[in-house]
């Protein structure tokens, strides 16, 4: 991490967790978890591709090559990490089974789950959503003059209001149920747009600003995206 903070290496460091389908990686996604991970003072923040739906676009990867897309992604950004624990897992990628797993492997230590506005409001249509609370903290990247609490619905509100915190320090001093949001600067990147630019041939010097080199390299070298001969 570019930040050096002497709490971050306490053995009660938060593990922040990043969750994605990353189909593929792009600097939109490096980039916020970057800036969240110094924010926050996060000495370490794992991506975890998830599982796609079995019906998927003829033109996405595979899960093998998303996580491949990944680890070369993210090996230039100190501080981030792959974790393929939902692509191996036998069962579908609900991000309670993903945090009880964790909560399994690190029994104290705080846990952080890391998800976009968009995807927070939503919430209640998850997996056992209220049990979420009970493994880990979330942090919710909002965008910048977007007004959250106008957007809630009044059973999440409640829970928002219960547990939102502005101190990030409440994300150390316990090991779950805390809601922190976190404004970062929007990124006019879209991995669906990647891939439709790969389909319609674009060129890399239109594609190298939106992702990393090396996944450019792997996306041309296996065809992904590439448009149907
Ligand atoms: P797609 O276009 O295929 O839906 P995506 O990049 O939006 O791709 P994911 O790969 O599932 O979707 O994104 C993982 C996480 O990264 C999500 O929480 C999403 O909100 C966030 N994210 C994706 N793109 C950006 C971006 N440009 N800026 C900030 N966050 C992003």
């Amino acid at each position: 991490m570019n930040t050096f903070d002497p709490a971050s290496e306490s053995p009660a460091a938060p593990l922040a967790l990043f969750g994605g389908t990353f189909d593929p990686v792009h600097f939109g996604h490096l980039r916020v978890a970057t800036d969240t991970a110094i924010a926050l003072k996060l000495p370490e923040i794992r991506l975890i591709p998830s599982k796609k739906p079995v019906h998927r676009d003829a033109t996405s990867a595979s899960a093998d090559q998303r996580l491949a897309m990944l680890r070369l992604g993210v090996s230039a950004f100190p501080g981030l990490s792959v974790d393929d624990c939902e692509l191996t897992r036998d069962a579908p990628s609900y991000t309670a089974l993903t945090l009880e797993h964790f909560r399994r492997e690190f029994p104290e230590r705080p846990l952080l789950w890391i998800v976009g506005i968009d995807a927070f409001l939503g919430i209640t249509r998850w997996y056992q959503w209220q049990h979420l609370f009970d493994l880990a903290h979330f942090v919710v990247l909002n965008r910048p003059g977007f007004a959250v609490a106008s957007a809630l619905s009044a059973q999440l509100a409640e829970v928002w209001n219960g547990r939102l915190t502005n101190d990030p320090h409440a994300l150390r001093s316990s090991a779950h149920g805390r809601l922190l949001l976190h404004t970062v600067a929007p990124q006019a990147i879209s991995a669906t747009e990647i891939r439709n630019m790969l389909t319609a041939g674009a060129s890399d010097n239109a594609l190298l600003p939106l992702l990393p080199a090396s996944v450019l390299a792997y996306i041309r070298g296996n065809r992904l995206y590439a448009r149907p001969n």
